[in-house]
């Protein structure tokens, strides 16, 4: 076929799928604006596609490894292999990957209560953490937090501008301080996400202070966005989840730890028990999947993150606010749209779910969330429940109505979900432009 044809066929199928002309040329024109900032994330895939591949070889990964186990799960050598190919891609001591850690922040619940004991004091020196954390850390109160077990917390915020508020970070770091937590993306703040050298940097500062103290970086939708990540630059643990980048949309459920082998083997022992630790957890048939995803990671992660600069740059140009800006460097997959009303919120989660390969036909709908103070409104049309390096968009329902979105497994498909965005609010009547 000519590409003559290609591009009526195309335009055809895209048709019949809802878009309109004017809104497809605003695509081409994006992705033409875009082109150089896509070489250079196509790069950045390509070298953390042979840093995964060589770990997996380097490990020896065999076919053996996909075989499963249940029960106690003893001398699972597929899981321990999985672990030690994390540990390698991650340069850390040692990796806790298992299916039994069901979310992020059980994950960082996980690392946090293991590492912490009564007395203890965790610090965070970039302001309020992922909104989940707040009971865990008993911010909010809540039954079983860090808090009822006699753990501390103080926290230092970022500076207006986003820097590292340096004086106060050290009068705040005392005796008790124990543990440093340090979230790398913005969740759902409006601060500047960070990247790894400004990471780097803030840890050199306070170990500078407090050699002893542990450093836990909540890696959450960052992994594989840069060449390096939290763990080469001084972080003693850092945890994510497998339903984001590094489950490469295929793990169904899971969490990781990658760290120093101390801090991994308290995490193993808070997980199953003290003196089972890592010898125990059936892998449950899970092995293959968590491998392959791990291995698929790295180009679903640059998918998405190009559809979120496409977003980005699609955004800013129908004069919304966005972070961050189609220009700027980025260090995590997640784009912020201001969409000022409830309404814009609303209209932009359908367009995302109407792009959805599963339950593209429901409408998303504001619900109170466990663990979440304010109602929040998800799209997400996954073949695995609440994945987010899937197509997916969400947002409080508090103002300035912003829509976190991220994800889509292919570059394609997130490009496809943001123009329905743009099609659905021009069908609203919430974009004058058009
Ligand atoms: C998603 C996320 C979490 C929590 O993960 P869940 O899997 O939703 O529990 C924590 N921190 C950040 C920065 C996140 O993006």
């Amino acid at each position: 076929m000519s590409s003559l044809n290609i591009n009526m066929e195309l335009k055809k199928i895209y048709h019949e799928m809802g878009l309109s002309d004017e809104v497809l040329k605003l695509g081409e024109e994006a992705e033409n604006a875009l082109s150089e900032r896509f070489a250079e994330i196509d790069a950045v895939a390509e070298y953390n596609q042979m840093k995964v591949l060589h770990a997996m070889q380097e490990c020896r990964v065999a076919e053996q490894h996909f075989a499963t186990s249940t029960g106690y799960g003893y001398n699972d050598d597929g899981r321990d292999t999985l672990e030690k190919v994390y540990a390698r891609t991650f340069h850390t001591e040692d990796a806790l990957v298992r299916a039994q850690i069901t979310c992020g922040t059980h994950a960082l619940h996980l690392a946090l209560s293991a590492n912490l004991r009564p007395g203890d004091e965790l610090y965070s020196p970039v302001g309020k953490p992922y909104d989940t954390l707040e009971e865990v850390i008993g911010i909010r109160p809540s039954a079983g937090s860090l808090a009822e077990y006699g753990v501390t917390y103080a926290q230092t915020d970022l500076l207006p501008d986003g820097s590292f508020d340096w004086d106060n970070i050290r009068k705040s770091i005392n005796e008790r301080t124990r543990l440093v937590t340090i979230q790398r993306s913005k969740g759902y703040a409006s601060r500047p996400t960070l990247s790894v050298d400004r990471i780097g940097e803030l840890i050199h500062f306070v170990k500078e202070i407090k050699p002893d103290v542990l450093v836990m970086v909540d890696n959450c939708y960052g992994e594989f966005i840069e060449t390096k990540e939290p763990s080469d630059v001084g972080a003693d643990m850092i945890v994510g989840s497998l339903i984001k980048n590094p489950g490469g949309g295929l793990a169904p459920v899971g969490g990781y730890i990658a760290g120093k082998k101390e801090c991994i083997e308290r995490c193993a022992y808070r997980l199953t028990s003290p003196g089972l630790g890592k010898e125990v957890g059936a892998s449950l048939g899970l092995n293959q999947t968590f491998f392959q995803g791990f291995f698929l990671a790295p180009t679903v992660s640059a998918g998405a993150l190009k559809g979120a600069i496409f977003a980005s740059y699609i955004y800013e140009k129908l004069g919304y606010k966005v972070i961050p800006g189609p220009g700027e460097s980025r260090h995590d997959i997640i784009q912020a749209v201001e969409l000022r009303t409830a309404e814009g919120l609303k209209s932009f989660c359908r367009g995302i779910q109407m792009a959805a390969p599963v339950d593209s036909f429901v409408t998303p709908e504001p619900w109170a969330m466990p663990g979440y103070d304010d109602e929040v409104i998800m799209a997400a049309g996954a073949f695995v429940q609440g994945s987010s390096i899937e197509l997916s968009a969400d947002g409080p329902l508090r103002p300035p109505y912003t829509a976190f979105f991220q994800g889509g497994l292919t570059w394609n498909h997130a490009r496809f979900g943001i123009l329905m965005t743009v099609e659905q609010m021009k069908k609203d009547g919430i974009l004058s432009e058009f």
